[in-house]
């Protein structure tokens, strides 16, 4: 008996626990049934990464009454949840944020939803207040180093320099150092990764990632603090991954710095991407597209409707071209609206949004078409879903340039019926599949020129030989290769360049998807279409001196390309004797 009244206690806290659990389950499948119900989506704000740029969008106070909360913002794209449509304060807040600018997106959300963006505010007063006192990092600081810094040892050498200031300084001024050897070499990725005795300074530039520097062990903590609160991350979160941003001007440079944190053995290591605004200023002349394509690109971009897919690998320059074409067709009368993920680079004039748990390609690009755009970008088409959602667009009036991630032009058709689209209405949809890669284009300064080694020679004639109206490859055959110097951080490389393929969607191609999509057959029902193949527009550039054979080599598989056109045996028949015998030198 005794016992009871401590039973009851226990059994009943466990109990209301489990009850208030519930209730919230339950509401949150009720705010979800309800959001189906009168059209708007729904947001569980408490598994979400609230955007602070959006969140402080609406001040506090305002947020409360109107029980409103924005938790995203692309450009004037401003998500916002909202308990109820039915409140006149927040129907009132909605329309002062329509006056204001902002497009709205409207989430239906839980009370508890509510209350936890309510709580960021507080988080977003404490970083402010941090990020004005120590945290500063001072941009103009930054301009002066970058002028110090040409290759990567400036870099250890300058933050060698520093290492004898003992104070608050020291730590602003090596993260200061980061991001301008990073700005000056033109690095795309800052890498911190902290090992057991060092922390190792990774920059990735053209490509490639580098090792700039180990920082001492001591430091390690107050560098994460700072970029970590400088990004928006939760501070004593350590055993999550999280992403954040911030962003600084540089003159006139605004540059804006994503962050993603991951937990490891020594600690968590960080990755900074550098978004260059220049990128999205991109226009398609700096493509490089040979003349070929570049007349068939500006026919197709003018067609009102229909797919334009670019295929390729990560890091292929996919997105770039997208952004270039983008560009291409923008005109102040059609309304363009992007889902990506994430928005990479912002383009002035256009709307783009960014995929999140509740706002996928499928669900978004939905959203987008209630939108009334003209011209839709899909950053990648992944299952069945989203590629008939992007192909009914297409057939209803709308230009939406897309991705597929496959290994070539040709492979983006399988590719697309492997993903269940009926290979009948695959030739009505798409207008043209674009393939690419990127190689590094040599360094002007230092490149060296050379004559073709035979080996070189019979591969150049090969691929070349069947260039569309034919091509005259000079002899002697001379072309180029690295060398190294200051200029290009002594890898003989500065820059990349995409080298390309297309398929445009004819009568020929179409009757060849439809009754026998394999790639070779697609691949000689193209014929006629005299576009170069990747391998031929990369052995152009190598031609030009614009990139080396062997960086050709490793980026496309010419071997194949070879292989179709002639034999491997017919190479050695070719030789002269004096050819062999350097041949075998
Ligand atoms: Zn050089």
């Amino acid at each position: 008996m005794l016992q009871l009244p401590y039973m009851k206690k226990f059994d009943d806290s466990g109990l209301h626990t489990q009850m208030s659990d519930l209730r919230q389950r339950e509401e949150e499948n009720l705010m979800q049934s309800l959001a189906l119900q009168y059209g708007y989506k729904y947001v569980n704000l408490r598994g979400y990464t609230i955007n602070p740029e959006a969140l402080m969008k609406i001040p506090e106070l305002k947020s409360r009454a109107g029980q409103v909360v924005a938790f995203e913002l692309n450009r004037r794209l401003l998500s916002v949840a909202i308990h109820t449509h039915r409140d006149q304060k927040t129907k009132q807040l909605l329309e002062e944020l329509e006056a204001e600018g902002f497009e709205l997106l409207i989430y239906l959300c839980s009370t508890a939803s509510l209350e936890h963006g309510y709580s960021r505010y507080a988080d977003q007063k404490n970083a402010t207040a941090v990020k004005k006192g120590v945290l500063d990092i001072n941009p103009d600081d930054i301009l002066k180093s970058t002028k110090s810094i040409s290759v990567p040892e400036d870099v250890g050498v300058a933050l060698m320099k520093i290492r004898t200031i003992n104070s608050q300084r020291r730590i602003s001024e090596t993260i200061e150092l980061i991001f301008a050897g990073a700005l000056a070499l033109k690095a795309s990725d800052i890498h911190i990764e902290p090992e057991e005795e060092v922390i190792r300074l990774r920059y990735r530039i053209d490509g490639v990632l580098l090792d700039i520097f180990d920082l001492e062990q001591q430091l390690y903590g107050r560098i994460i603090s700072r970029l970590k609160l400088l990004s928006g991350m939760i501070l004593n979160e350590r055993m999550e991954a999280q992403d954040g941003r911030f962003e600084f001007n540089l003159a006139e440079r605004k540059i804006e710095v994503r962050a993603s944190i991951i937990p490891g053995a020594s600690g968590e290591s960080m990755v900074m991407r550098l978004l260059d605004p220049t990128v999205a200023s991109f226009n398609i002349d700096k493509l490089m597209l040979n003349p070929r394509l570049a007349k068939v690109m500006d026919e197709q971009l003018k067609r009102p409707n229909g797919l334009v897919i670019t295929t390729g690998p990560t890091g292929s320059g996919k997105t770039t071209a997208l952004y270039a074409f983008l560009r291409a067709v923008h005109q102040p009368e059609k309304k363009i609206i992007t889902i990506e993920n994430p928005v990479e680079y912002k383009i002035d004039g256009i709307v783009q949004t960014q995929t999140s748990p509740d706002y996928t390609f499928a669900s978004g690009l939905r959203a987008i078409l209630r939108q009334d755009p003209d011209i839709i970008m899909v950053g990648e088409i992944r299952d069945r879903e989203v590629a008939e959602t992007a192909i009914h667009a297409a057939q209803t009036g709308h230009l939406v340039f897309t991705t597929l991630h496959t290994n070539s032009a040709v492979g983006g058709f399988p590719r697309l019926i492997d993903l269940g689209v009926d290979s009948r209405i695959i030739g009505s949809a798409v207008n043209i599949m674009l393939g690419q890669r990127l190689v590094r284009v040599l360094c002007d300064k230092c490149k060296i020129q050379y004559e073709a080694t035979p080996r070189e020679k019979s591969l150049i004639e090969a691929i070349l030989q069947t260039y569309p109206d034919g091509y005259i490859i000079p002899n002697p055959l001379i072309i180029y290769k690295e060398n190294g110097c200051d200029v290009c951080n002594h890898t003989g490389f500065k820059g990349r360049v995409g080298v390309f393929e297309a398929i445009v969607i004819d009568n020929k191609v179409e009757e060849a998807v439809i009754r026998d999509p394999r790639e070779h057959i697609i691949m000689e029902a193209a014929v006629g279409q005299k576009i170069p193949t990747i391998a031929q527009d990369g052995m152009v550039k190598v031609m030009n001196g614009v990139t080396s054979l062997i960086e050709l080599e490793r980026v496309v598989d010419l071997s194949q390309t070879k292989g179709r056109e002639i034999p491997e045996t017919n190479d050695s028949d070719n030789l002269t004797t004096e050819d062999f015998s350097s041949h075998i030198v």
